[in-house]
């Protein structure tokens, strides 16, 4: 079953980049943002001398998981009911949100509050539950800012990463109920706006909505790892809990959790450990939710799961890690690419989720450079499955008619034969002649000018080997 929600682009990458690389003060924003936390990333990362052998260590755990994720989600659901929670399964996004709206709602709950989670912004759940009369508050400081601004997010791990301080203040003073015109750009400052704001809400909510990034099968107990605090709050403070977690975020036991809490919180924000990691198992009388509620969800997981090369996406523990060191992702921004994935984990998760639509644009959203690759703390080998998706989408469409494919069969016509490609050779030289001193063609008449729009054209050499082995 393909996947839907906020995973589908409504339009092409290509259009959408174009209209985002004209906005000069997201690229600033983007590239003081994302050169700070890949170089803080770099630092840590250099400091564990067995760095290399736990990411083998986590892609192997993975890939194990993913081998046997039925039997490990019938664990996982055992162990969880036996604590006392209530398991649900969400074959897709309208499912998934149809079971948290119906949730919330036998509660007679008005009002929720969130942990950021990615889940649930992929099943669409804010706008569900807006449909219901449910009013759903992000208490993550960056996802709040997104909210408030009504934008969408533009980087997994700092969703308002395209925003400087002075946008923040702006926004903080024009949609936040209490916060005068006095509010500066002091980040302190403005923390603590956020934080009063969000005290009323902690103490008002009776349901608690949360992700999980991970789920550990012989228990049955959800993970969440944060770094300011008001996950935890979320956790804890609100009558009802429901966790909305995607199927492949399951781990077989707790002693797995070592590698990942090695990996995740050095690739993600670049510190040793995170300040905040919270777990919990069903219900506890006395201590926490009186009631807890889990949301499986697969939403094309297990289609992805088919594919033997592009099966290494469901790795991924969204650190954001690809999205710091990609060129393209520096460029563009999140929005681009949209879906809530963004960056090169985006351009492999989001089409093969979905299989269809303007998402067969984004394997073709990246230089193939390799960074992400080197970046990964899973080692999905990013580059390789872009290549894969786009072999599949020639594959697609071999045997119909494109400009592509004609210029191709000309291209194979001519160099099946040794006179043929010298005789085009010199033609192209004596075609070029008079843009020779600028060194590339930079834009040809159509239809090759599909290529030029976005590429150079070199020049072709003044002499070939074989002339000047001729003449030798
Ligand atoms: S693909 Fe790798 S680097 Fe990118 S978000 Fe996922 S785990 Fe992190």
């Amino acid at each position: 079953m393909n996947g839907t929600g906020n995973i589908v682009a409504l339009r092409p990458f290509p259009d959408a980049a174009r209209l985002e690389l004209n906005d000069q003060q997201l690229r600033t924003n983007l590239r003081r943002a994302t050169h700070t936390i890949r170089d803080k990333r770099l630092r840590v990362v250099g400091e564990v001398d067995d760095w290399e052998a736990l990411r083998r260590a986590g892609a192997a755990i993975k890939d194990d998981v993913l081998a046997r994720l039925p039997e490990l989600l019938e664990r996982f659901e055992e162990s969880a009911t036996r604590a006392g929670a209530v398991v649900h399964w969400a074959r897709d996004a309208a499912e998934a949100c149809e079971i948290v709206t119906r949730l919330v709602t036998g509660t007679a709950a008005r009002e929720v509050v969130k942990v950021k989670s990615m889940a649930t912004q992929e099943i669409g759940l804010n706008e569900a539950l807006e449909a219901a009369g449910i009013e759903a508050t992000e208490t993550d400081l960056a996802e709040l800012i997104v909210q408030l601004a009504d934008d969408t997010p533009s980087h997994i791990l700092v969703p308002a990463i395209h925003y400087n301080r002075s946008q923040i203040r702006d926004i903080f003073r024009s949609r936040m109920p209490g916060v005068t015109d006095g509010l500066t750009d002091d980040p302190p400052a403005l923390a603590e706006a956020a934080r009063r704001h969000l005290r009323a809400k902690f103490l008002s909510a009776t349901v608690g909505i949360s992700g999980a990034n991970f789920a550990i099968a012989e228990t049955g107990t959800l993970v969440v790892v944060e770094s300011e605090g008001n996950g935890r709050m979320c956790l804890t403070l609100p009558e009802t809990l429901i966790s909305v977690v995607g199927i492949e975020k399951i781990l077989p036991t707790f002693s797995e959790l070592e590698v990942f809490l090695q990996l995740l919180p050095r690739s993600s924000t670049g510190e040793r450990m995170n300040p905040y990691t919270s777990m919990w198992t069903g219900v506890t009388p006395g201590d926490g939710p009186r009631t807890t509620h889990i949301v499986l969800v697969d939403n094309g997981r297990t289609a992805t799961l088919a594919d033997e090369i592009g099966r290494q996406a469901l790795r991924c523990i969204r650190c954001s890690a690809c999205l710091n060191v990609c060129p393209v992702y520096e460029r563009v921004g999140g929005h681009a690419y949209g879906s809530v994935y963004p960056g090169p984990i985006g351009a492999i998760l989001s089409p093969q989720l979905t299989s269809s639509g303007a998402n067969s644009t984004l394997p073709y959203a990246s230089s193939l450079c390799g960074a992400c690759f080197d970046a990964c703390p899973v080692r999905i080998n990013i580059p390789e499955v872009l290549v894969h998706l786009r072999q599949k989408g020639v594959d697609a469409k071999r045997g119909k008619p494109s400009a592509e494919r004609a210029a191709f069969v000309s291209l194979s016509w001519i160099m099946r034969d040794r006179r043929r490609y010298a005789a085009a050779l010199r033609a192209a030289r004596r075609g070029s002649a008079p843009l020779r001193g600028r060194g590339r063609l930079r834009r040809l008449p159509w239809p090759a000018s599909a290529w030029t729009d976005s590429r150079d054209v070199p020049l072709p050499p003044k002499q070939t080997f074989r002339e000047w082995w001729a003449k030798r």
